[in-house]
């Protein structure tokens, strides 16, 4: 039973890789990314921005630039659905500032109903898996919005702008919560667009140079779902983190100072416990360092055992970022 169980594990990790397009107005320029096939990706750095020349990197899948919101979400929804038949699931977005963690998950900043992000597609389809199934099963979900800014994990679901430090508790009942955090039921996706919108305005954005509005925070929506067995009155609770990740960009210590280089030091240490963690499960460690991070303690309960977890690795094409984009790469090729 043991030898199944993690076995299990590392089926349960799985790392898809999504390559930015060039932005409209960038003027046509060459992509560092060489070769696209199924989960392999080829990198191609010229010297003069790499030493590491042509590099290739496998994954569970690999999505292109020319790869729609529709494609990335229709490869995730089997995930999904797994939710309201009670499994844990964690969906990252991991990738330096400017890649398009946002994109994936939310999508950009004017939405049309085909760029809608991850997050509302895997709503309206919960909803709608809930009502087909509304013979059988009742259902009820609801969502929580945090943030971990500099170690500290604040509300995103305030509309008086005051930010508290919420704490992370552990109840033999409830498992991992934050008791303190708003738990907001929603049956449509007209609510969830609402609750979304309050979030995003209230999470931090700090000035870098390389992105004036670049998140120096970790957002977390967490979906919560309570099925009830109409006949046999049985219930069953599943949740699922959606989680786009601070930049992973290191910080030349030279430019930043102060909050700063405060924040950057945050997102390095949450970010490589993660990486502990997740790679800590693949090798199946008998010792996972949830611990390390508020990242870590908050998801604990979604990471490993039966729960599912996603990470997508996003990349930016440009052949000066193909230094993140290695690293970036090798992250998740230790997580995968
Ligand atoms: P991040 O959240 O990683 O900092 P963003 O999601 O904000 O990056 O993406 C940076 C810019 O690139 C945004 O203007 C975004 O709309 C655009 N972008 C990102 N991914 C894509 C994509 N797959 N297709 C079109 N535009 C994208
Ligand atoms: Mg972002």
């Amino acid at each position: 039973k043991l030898y199944n169980q993690v076995q299990d594990l590392k089926g349960n990790i799985r790392v898809y890789c999504r390559v930015r397009p060039f932005l409209t107005g960038q003027p046509n320029r060459l992509s560092t990314v060489g070769h696209i096939e199924e989960g392999n990706i080829t990198i191609v750095a010229p010297s003069k921005y790499s030493k590491e020349g042509r590099k290739s990197f496998t994954f569970n899948k690999v999505f292109s630039s020319s790869a729609t919101q529709g494609e990335v979400f229709s490869d995730t929804q089997p995930l999904i659905r797994s939710v309201l038949d009670g499994y844990n699931v964690c969906i990252f977005a991991y990738g330096q500032t400017g890649s398009g963690k946002t994109y994936t998950m939310s999508g950009p900043k004017e939405l049309t109903e085909e760029s809608v992000g991850v997050n509302y597609r895997a709503l309206g389809d919960l909803f709608l898996l809930s009502e087909q199934r509304k013979e059988t099963m009742s259902y009820d979900i609801s969502v929580q919005m945090l943030e971990i800014y500099n170690e500290q994990v604040r509300d995103l679901l305030v509309t008086d702008g005051l930010h508290q430090r919420l704490e992370i508790r552990n109840s033999s009942q409830n498992g991992i919560n934050v008791p303190d955090a708003n738990l907001v039921p929603v049956s449509s996706t007209s609510d969830v667009i609402t609750l979304m919108n309050l979030g995003q305005k209230n999470r931090a954005v700090g000035a870098t140079a390389m992105n004036d509005r670049s998140s120096r925070s970790h957002s977390c929506l967490t979906v919560h779902v309570q099925g009830r067995n109409l006949t046999s009155g049985s219930i069953l609770r599943g949740c699922m983190h959606l989680v786009d990740l601070a930049g992973s960009e290191r910080v030349d210590k030279s430019e930043v100072t102060g909050d700063r280089l405060k924040e950057a030091q945050h997102i390095n240490k949450s970010l490589s416990a993660l990486g502990d963690v997740i790679s800590s499960l693949a090798q199946k460690n008998s010792h996972v360092p949830f611990r390390n991070s508020k990242l870590t303690q908050l998801l604990q309960d979604s990471l490993g055992g039966q729960a599912k977890t996603l990470m997508f690795v996003h990349i930016s094409p440009e052949l000066e970022a193909v230094g993140e984009t290695i690293s970036t790469l090798k992250f998740a090729e230790r997580v995968s």
